[in-house]
């Protein structure tokens, strides 16, 4: 069963590679009970500062929360994640995906390599360990997939050598 609620995340300001700017998230029951405890979560391109917990979400409800949030490259691809918690599980969820304009800073040389957070589950080249939704990865244009934390002092891609 798909979690009843809608979300819906809006910029309020321009939103460039790199800086924080302001957002606001809006959070809707659409179902026909109250839900209590729903996290929401951001994956993709843009990261959100932390994510979202909501006590209680009532019926025909809407809430908007404003939240920091940056994007990571210029794709601007982002997957909005609301899941029910209950104790420390995930009982329900609903995810949905939305694309972001991004400003590309003048003069900023494309790099090698974009830097998001893994919506799905993935494999890293360099330690064969697997990245869970939500791991920050670096992926190379090469197409190779690192965990961040395993290339983040490198200065070239371990698979293809390319300098990033
Ligand atoms: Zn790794
Ligand atoms: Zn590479």
């Amino acid at each position: 069963m798909t979690l009843p609620v809608s979300l819906l995340l809006r910029p309020l300001g321009e939103l460039k590679e790199d800086e924080w700017c302001m957002a606001e998230l809006t959070v809707n029951n659409y179902g026909e009970e109250p839900i209590s405890f729903i996290k929401v979560e951001i994956f993709g391109d843009i990261e959100a500062e932390k994510p979202v917990q909501i006590d209680k979400l009532e019926i025909d409800e809407l809430l908007s929360f404003q939240i920091k949030v940056r994007a990571l490259n210029p794709d601007g691809v982002v997957v909005l994640k609301a899941s029910k918690i209950e104790g420390e599980h995930v009982v329900d969820f609903m995810a949905t995906t939305m694309k972001f304009s991004v400003r590309h800073e003048q003069g900023k040389i494309h790099k090698a390599y974009k830097r998001y957070a893994a919506h799905t589950e993935m494999v890293c080249k360099l330690c064969q360990e697997k990245i869970y939704p939500g791991f920050l990865v670096v992926h190379c244009g090469c197409n190779a997939v690192f965990h961040h934390k395993c290339v983040q002092d490198l200065t070239h891609c371990p698979a293809c050598g390319r300098k990033w």
